[in-house]
């Protein structure tokens, strides 16, 4: 027999779209993907979650709603999608060696922030390493930080964490800047904002310490490296929607990103999709929560109308 609906992804949005379909008595079947629990669980103190006065730990915020899924009957599966056939109803999704058949199925896989790829950057994600500005700003009032990237995500990042931090240097690795000119010249103008150009971040530092105190930058013209004290570095060099697997089986613009209309309705009737893999501009907890919570609904609707 097919479940009801399958979720894909247990981030914000697969977590809250499990809540809303197990109240709904849907008994949604939660497959984690590479990463239970997605993005947050990379984030310390999540302070802009509504309901929460004195900030939450990412984690734990997670393992709240895994376990208020859980309490109403939402089972979880370990394991990420390797293929999914939606060409007819039930959809087939297989995770590895296991094959789940769905009436419905919502795509909650998330996004990934590219990383630069440093030793240091992983071990200190989360200890000055950071790939969101708006979650994690607020820890670097009065102080010196580093934010790496030349498109419009970094420049609006580095204007952002001039209410902060004290000093932001915007390091990208070439002269030119992919940005928008308005957003480009904003961060021009700013005069807590200096900008280095053409470098790139080859070290963090410091992982015996478990903070961040300096990254090593190595100009990419004259190969001349030189050390930069600062206490955080904000990485703001794109994301990447893990969509790879609905390629040529749902719609999806030039970077991946899952379109969606009238909600969250994909181009396949019966598959929805929220968080992240379908929204490229806000990238919030709350955001993707609300999407999930629109994704169950919908699921809820298609399945009763086609009951009638
Ligand atoms: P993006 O436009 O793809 O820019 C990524 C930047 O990171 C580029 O400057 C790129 O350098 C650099 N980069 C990529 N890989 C790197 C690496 N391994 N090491 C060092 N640098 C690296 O991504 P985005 O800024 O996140 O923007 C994504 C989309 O969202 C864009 O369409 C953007 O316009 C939009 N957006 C709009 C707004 C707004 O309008 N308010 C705000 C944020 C984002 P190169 O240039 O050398 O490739």
């Amino acid at each position: 027999m097919a479940e009801k609906v399958v979720i894909i992804g247990s981030g914000c949005a697969g977590l809250t779209a499990a809540i809303y379909a197990a109240r709904a008595n849907l008994k949604p079947i939660v497959i984690d993907g590479y990463e239970p629990g997605g993005q947050l669980t990379l984030t310390t103190m999540v302070e802009n979650y509504p309901g929460f006065p004195d900030g939450i730990l990412g984690p734990e915020l997670i393992d709240n709603m895994r376990k208020q899924a859980q309490r109403f009957g939402a089972e979880f599966r370990a394991g990420a999608v390797t293929d999914v056939h939606l060409s007819h109803r039930p959809f087939t999704i297989t995770a590895g060696q296991e094959a789940y058949r769905a009436e419905t199925l919502i795509v909650a896989a998330g996004a990934v922030a590219r990383l630069l790829g440093l030793e240091g950057e992983k071990q200190l994600m989360g200890h000055g390493v950071s790939t969101c500005a708006t979650c994690d700003g607020y820890f670097f009032r009065g102080k010196e930080i580093a934010v790496v990237g030349g498109g419009d995500s970094a420049m609006e990042e580095a204007n952002f964490l001039t209410k902060f931090a004290s000093r932001v240097h915007l390091i990208h690795r070439r002269k030119e800047f992919r940005a928008s000119k308005i957003m480009h010249e904003r961060a021009r103008a700013n005069e807590k904002v200096n900008i280095i150009a053409p470098a790139v971040v080859e070290q963090v530092h410091n992982v015996s310490k478990g903070a961040v105190d300096a990254i090593e930058l190595r100009n990419t013209e004259t190969n001349e490296k030189s050390t930069l004290p600062v206490e955080g570095i904000f990485i703001a060099i794109g994301h990447d929607p893990n969509t790879k697997v609905f390629k040529g089986k749902l719609d999806m613009d030039h970077e991946g990103y899952l379109i969606t209309k009238h909600g969250s309705h994909t181009n396949v009737p019966g598959v929805f999709a929220a968080g992240d893999a379908q929204d490229r501009h806000y990238r919030q907890a709350v955001t993707a929560a609300g999407s999930g919570c629109m994704a169950a609904l919908d699921a809820e609707r298609f399945l009763e109308i086609e009951k009638h």
